[in-house]
């Protein structure tokens, strides 16, 4: 079974850095070598990796995503949240990451983050370690 992260989010865009809770999840299971998936089961959220040393590299993809995709009626989807629709799949819903000596595998300056674009909520994501 998969472990349920729970995530809560200030704004309506928000990315939040998830490394440390997803490494506790490995740090749980005692697992040194495997993969490591992190799901998100929402249809406006997504999952990234990212720089986590300069917050404005974050603020800079919640910009330009917000220019690219705006939040406005302009499109067909009758629920009003086309745009969060459009940027959740822009960033995708998953990423898999190496697990070695106990440890997610990731380069320096990377973070795993959680990106709300329909908030503010509570989220949930999923993580699946394996051998
Ligand atoms: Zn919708």
């Amino acid at each position: 079974m998969p472990v349920t992260i729970s995530v809560k989010t200030d704004a309506r865009i928000d990315m939040v850095d998830i490394t440390r809770l997803v490494q506790k999840e490995i740090s749980d299971a005692r697992l040194q070598e495997g993969i490591c998936v992190v799901y998100v089961p929402h249809t406006t959220a997504g999952i990234t990796i990212n720089e986590g040393a300069d917050p404005d590299v974050c603020r800079d993809i919640i910009k330009k995503l917000s220019e690219l995709v705006p939040y406005d009626r302009s499109y067909r989807h009758l629920e009003g949240n086309a745009d969060s629709h459009i940027k959740a799949s822009i960033i995708g819903s998953s990423v898999t990451v190496i697990i070695k000596n106990g440890q997610l595998l990731l380069g320096t300056w990377q973070k795993i983050f959680f990106c709300e674009f329909d908030g503010p909520r509570s989220r949930r994501v999923y993580v699946k370690v394996k051998e």
